[in-house]
């Protein structure tokens, strides 16, 4: 296929054409400084930004001033959990094992600090349960954070009932919403959680700018010094060109997201079946149920998620191995030597967990896409696994064992 197929909206979903319309638009604006009060052109730009601030805010029914703009899903998990636990000592933090590294490397730091993580386990499916939540907390509990749908697997949590149980007990609950605003209809109230982690870019907005959702109940401290941005909250000059396609982007997913969510599910349970039937030796990763409209993911026993990946590429497609932000070609990092987490907590066995493949598809996807794919995805896998050693060495037992 000549055209770029593109199954990666968990690390970056493609820009929605209504966002880039909105920022090209918004550039031509003389606008200046948004706190700038004092004159019209920075009145012009404190108005898109409170304009977009209400779209952010209506895609996941919020009021307006409970959300708060930042520079991206990581941002927003830091001030999360920094903020909120800034001004106190110690006390126990418990988050799923399965969180990004945004969450699970800050509850490392905040560690040596003095405070207790306590890590919520999942089951096979990469699902928390809230009995065990129930039970994990006590009085020193100060805040509980678990995604709402992890990119990786694309499993969705029972988030209304984590916040729930957190409510019950009287404890902050953060959910990092990254991958599900958008993906899936998300509202806080019906949630009832405090503090909702959003980004942008998943959603057909541009990268680099994100938002988090604070209740009103709940009091933060800035992580960063400076001006009064945000409401004090988040200081520094806003990103207002990102943030007027964010809002773009969140007019037009709302418009979409109920016929689109029933869409990408159709198209999601072709590519699974079409997995199942045509390519041996895998297996799939997540809930099978519940899970993100639209995203399949699996690993495979003889050949690695990244070599697989570098092939489709040569063909035009695009997906993503292990964690969707932390695959880097480049250079070797800690996270990439890890491993996935995510993969050894619903419990692949280590030698597969740099192995997985994750199909995120969008609103810009289509079935020809899907058909094309399921082409030349058996053809590519029957070539990695001659070259496999680990494959050959199974052929020979198979063989051995008649
Ligand atoms: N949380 C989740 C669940 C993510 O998938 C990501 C990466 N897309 C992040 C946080 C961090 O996002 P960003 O790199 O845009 O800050």
């Amino acid at each position: 296929m000549s055209k770029m197929v593109y199954f990666d909206r968990v690390a970056t979903a493609l820009m929605a054409k209504e966002a880039v319309k909105a920022i090209t638009e918004f550039l031509q604006v003389p606008v200046g400084n948004p706190s700038a009060h004092i004159h019209s052109a920075g009145i012009t730009a404190a108005k898109y930004i409170d304009e977009a601030r209400h779209k952010v805010a209506d895609l996941v029914n919020a009021k307006d001033n409970e959300i708060y703009f930042t520079s991206g899903a990581t941002e927003s998990n830091n001030l999360a959990i920094k903020g909120y636990i800034s001004g106190k000592n110690e006390g126990e933090i418990i988050i799923s094992e399965i969180e990004h590294y945004s969450i699970l490397d800050q509850v490392r730091t905040l560690s040596s600090l003095g405070f207790e993580i306590k890590f919520l386990k999942v089951d096979r499916f990469g699902m928390v349960n809230p009995d065990d939540l129930g039970k994990l907390i006590t009085s020193k509990t100060v805040l509980v954070s678990v995604m709402m749908a992890n990119p990786e697997i694309g499993t969705i949590q029972p988030v209304k009932e984590l916040a729930k149980v957190c409510g019950h007990k009287g404890v902050v609950f953060h959910t990092d919403a990254t991958s599900a605003v958008g993906y899936i209809p998300v509202d806080v109230t019906e949630l009832g959680v405090n503090m909702m982690t959003i980004s942008s870019q998943v959603l057909g907005g541009p990268m680099g700018t994100g938002a988090l959702y604070i209740d009103k109940k709940t009091i933060l401290k800035p992580i960063f010094d400076g001006g009064n941005q945000e409401r004090g909250y988040r200081p520094g000059t806003e990103n207002v060109a990102g943030i007027v396609g964010f809002g773009a982007a969140c007019e037009m997913i709302k418009t979409r997201l109920a016929n689109e969510s029933v869409r990408l599910k159709e198209l999601g349970n072709k590519l699974w079946q079409g997995l199942e039937n045509k390519v041996e030796h895998i297996e799939f990763t997540g809930h099978p149920k519940l899970r993100l409209p639209g995203h399949v993911s699996f690993w495979h026993k003889f050949i690695e998620g990244e070599s697989l990946l570098l092939h489709l590429n040569l063909k035009n497609v695009m997906a993503a191995s292990g964690s969707s932000c932390s695959s880097n070609l480049k250079g070797i990092d800690e996270h990439d030597l890890r491993g996935s987490h995510v993969l050894t907590a619903v419990g692949v066995p280590e030698e597969y967990c740099t192995g997985s493949i994750t199909f995120s598809l969008d609103y810009c996807n289509t079935v020809d896409e899907i058909i094309y794919v399921l082409d030349i995805l058996p053809g590519i896998v029957e070539r990695l696994e001659e070259m496999s050693p680990v494959y050959a060495d199974y052929i020979k037992k198979r063989e051995q064992n008649g």
